[in-house]
């Protein structure tokens, strides 16, 4: 029986991995995307962060390798599983068995870093929105290589996909329901230079089909009201993401809009089930990283002490605790 499981790993739950390991205790990490980061990750890789201790400035991603690097040194203790989502919790005699997607787990303790829940991408409404070949993520960019893009979005993840694909010299245009972008107005300045089609204020109102394929996209100019008929071989979707909250009603914890209530040692209403991060909240909860790495420590060396009431754990300083060999 594992001592806990970390359900989720953005930056909160890679901390908290590391912060086990340093602790001694066994256990993993589960985590329902295909990759790790969290919302850094999924919704803004490449924006600066200038409130993380120590950082003058560091891009999300940056953030991302280095807490994963930080938390890789016990990877084998607590290793990663990644595409493997929480499904349901029941209690058992000495703690907790947990469905995930793919496996049982049995374990003392459960610590939520599920962050706003999982992320679905919010869907193109229109008749025909299930075509092959409409994308929501880039899985890679060879399917794209001499074939004609449409990426439909204004925000950073948008220009930033048009970016790389102008760059692997694919044919992209961008269609904006307004004339001003989300994104960085940088970003946007090397779309246009790098010759990619912007088309704003635009809307798209009809697909044309063949073989479940979109073959054309008609457009209507906003201000106009003009419509356009443009081709495509692939649409790429990038109307953000849509955050389903955290629903684990089964174990009759409590939540406040779907957020986890804790107490001060990151305690949830459930004997032996603990919580950190963006999936908390308490009287005058920051929704910051900084905040939620503290609050990983604080959870773990609580797990700790709920597991091992008698173990000694005066040591908490991780320069007396990790012995690094030159
Ligand atoms: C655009 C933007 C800019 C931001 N800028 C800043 C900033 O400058 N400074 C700052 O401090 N904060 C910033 N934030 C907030 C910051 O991103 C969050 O505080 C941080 O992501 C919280 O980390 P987390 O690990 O708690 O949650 P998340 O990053 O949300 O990660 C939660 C993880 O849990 C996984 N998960 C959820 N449910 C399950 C399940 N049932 N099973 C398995 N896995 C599950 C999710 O897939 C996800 O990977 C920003 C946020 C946004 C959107």
């Amino acid at each position: 029986m594992l001592d806990v499981v970390i359900v989720g790993s953005g930056p909160i739950g890679l901390f908290a991995g590391f912060y086990a390991g340093m602790r001694k205790l066994n256990g993993c990490i589960i985590e329902s995307l295909p990759y790790v980061g969290g919302q850094l990750t999924t919704l803004y890789k490449d924006k600066e962060i200038f409130d993380i201790p120590t950082q003058t400035s560091i891009k999300a991603k940056d953030v991302v390798n280095q807490v994963y690097m930080q938390y890789k040194q016990f990877i084998n203790e607590i290793p990663l599983y990644l595409n493997n989502e929480l499904y349901s919790i029941k209690k058992i005699e000495k703690g907790y068995e947990i469905l995930t997607s793919k496996q049982k787990i049995e374990c003392k303790t459960i610590l939520f870093a599920t962050g706003n829940g999982n992320f679905t991408p919010r869907k193109l409404t229109i008749e025909g929105n299930d075509a092959e070949n409409i994308l929501y993520k880039i899985d890679s960019i060879e399917i794209f290589k001499n074939k004609k893009v449409v990426v439909l979005g204004g925000g950073d993840s948008a220009l930033d996909w048009g970016v790389m694909l102008l760059e692997n010299r694919i044919d992209t245009t961008i269609i904006h329901r307004r004339n001003e972008f989300r994104a960085h107005e940088k970003t946007i300045e090397k779309f246009k230079n790098k010759k990619g089609i912007i088309k704003t204020p635009y809307e798209v109102i009809k697909l044309i089909l063949k073989n479940n394929l979109v073959q054309e996209i008609i457009i209507k100019n906003k201000e106009t009201e003009k419509e356009e008929t443009i081709t495509a071989d692939y649409i790429l979707v990038n109307y953000g993401f849509l955050p389903s909250k955290n629903k684990f009603n089964e174990i009759n914890i409590n939540v406040e809009q779907g957020s986890f209530i804790v107490n001060s040692d990151m305690s949830t209403s459930c004997d032996g089930i603990y919580a950190c991060g963006n999936a908390v909240t308490y009287k005058g909860k920051l929704k910051t990283i900084a905040v939620g790495f503290g609050e990983a420590a604080t959870a773990i060396t609580a797990i700790n002490h709920y597991i091992f009431p008698n173990k000694n754990i005066s040591n908490i300083y991780s320069s007396s605790a990790i012995k690094k060999e030159d």
